[in-house]
């Protein structure tokens, strides 16, 4: 049967204490023990189903956590306080001083700051190279390397990476393939093409009301047990937990995530082929002139479609700025980073969510200063938002 990661989410069920349709939130930091034995053994991970601290795991987390687990066909998963918060702990917990991660060149700019400016302190170097070119992720690889580090769908340039090739690459030379699926709940499923963890920043689509931070990290029950693990658990001892009330919250939200990425995919769809008719240098998964287009096609969960993220490139700073502005005063979407809320969100990243990047290596990626990320929104009138959006175009000069 055809896998279809939203059923998995829908055939979950889970019941309050008092029988409430919601499970119960687990209001407490800490949690009591019948017998002083049991403590020690949940202590070294030996009682299951007793909860120790909330740093650790709690039944509100642990909801979440199998929701994603079951999405992304994974044994399990442990949630953090941030995507960020996910994305470090794992690889702390993959490498230690002196390994090596080839990692793609054109990631958040976070999780690149992290890994160029961060990781070398821990004797943790990192090779960026352009993942859709498997050659020179092959070429990468040293006797040190144990990461493969990508995002299916990469911010901002929205390149996207061939998961089933870089999963051989992985399986070759024994290293651990990590993506960043954070642009694609749901139109991508990592693991069924090999990946080995797939994370995801929450805050983004998944939780989709941009309220809150949030982080997931999904794999096999023996490296979230790692990650977990009261003595060298990364996750564990660096702290990023997510407080279970947003847990709670985001669990509620994920519910409808299907629904969200069926109407984000098909707004995005449309404005990608009307900018991309008007002339507009367009960059969208779903357009025929994406140079990874057919690959996307190949990988994806068809009825979710090519996702809501899209760049449009108006030619220089001051006009993206100008454009951006008129849009805002306009209401047709928030100037802000972010992404995945029911409004369309904009930025130029080289001054923003991607200024970590220095300027010469943003060039050599191809970031150029007119670069507008969208995140477009849940629009119920898309022709209406295209037709006012054409038309801040045509009055700053873009078209
Ligand atoms: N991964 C991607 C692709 C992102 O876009 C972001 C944030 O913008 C992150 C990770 C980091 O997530 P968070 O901001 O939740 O820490």
């Amino acid at each position: 049967m055809k896998f279809k990661p939203a059923n998995k989410i829908q055939d979950l069920q889970y019941f309050g204490e008092f029988g409430g349709v919601n499970p119960s939130i687990s209001d407490s930091s800490t949690y009591t023990f019948l017998s002083a034995k049991t403590m020690f053994d949940t202590f070294e991970g030996n009682a299951d189903g007793c909860y120790l601290y909330s740093r650790h795991s709690t039944p509100s987390n642990l909801y979440l956590g199998e929701a994603l687990a079951a999405m992304e066909g994974t044994e399990t998963a442990n949630v953090t306080a941030s995507g960020m918060g996910a994305i470090t702990p794992v690889l702390l917990q993959l490498c230690d001083a002196g390994d090596h991660i080839v990692s793609s060149r054109t990631i958040y700019g976070g999780t690149y700051a992290f890994l160029k400016n961060f990781t070398p302190k821990l004797s943790i170097q990192t090779s960026f190279v352009d993942i859709t070119k498997l050659a020179a992720v092959e070429a990468s690889i040293t006797d040190k390397t144990k990461v493969i580090y990508c995002e299916t769908v990469s911010n901002p340039l929205l390149e996207v990476a061939d998961i089933q090739g870089l999963a051989t690459l992985a399986k070759k030379y024994n290293l651990k393939l990590v993506v960043d699926n954070t642009f694609s709940p749901l139109s991508v499923s990592p693991i069924k093409l090999g990946a080995d963890v797939v994370i995801h920043s929450l805050t983004k689509f998944i939780n989709g009301s941009s309220d809150t931070v949030g982080g997931v990290v999904c794999g096999t029950q023996e490296f979230i047990d790692e990650l977990r693990n009261v003595n060298d658990g990364a996750c564990m001892l660096l702290g990023s937990t997510m407080d279970s009330l947003r847990a709670a919250s985001v669990l509620k939200n994920l519910r409808t995530l299907h629904i969200r990425m069926k109407q984000h995919s098909a707004n995005g769809a449309y404005l990608a082929k009307k900018f991309e008719d008007d002339g507009i240098k367009t960059v969208y998964p779903g357009l025929a002139s994406h140079p990874s287009h057919e690959l996307f096609k190949k990988m994806m969960n068809v009825e979710y479609g090519f996702g809501g993220m899209l760049t449009l490139d108006v030619g220089s700073l001051e006009k993206a700025n100008e454009l951006m502005e008129l849009m805002q005063h306009r209401n047709l979407g928030y100037l802000a980073v972010s992404l995945g809320f029911y409004k369309t969100l904009f930025s130029a990243p080289g001054t923003s969510t991607s200024s970590e990047i220095p300027e010469e290596e943003q060039e050599e990626m191809g970031l150029t200063d007119g670069l507008i990320r969208f995140s477009i929104g849940l629009d119920n009138d898309i022709e209406r938002t295209y037709e006012e959006m054409k038309q801040c175009m045509v009055e700053i000069g873009i078209l």
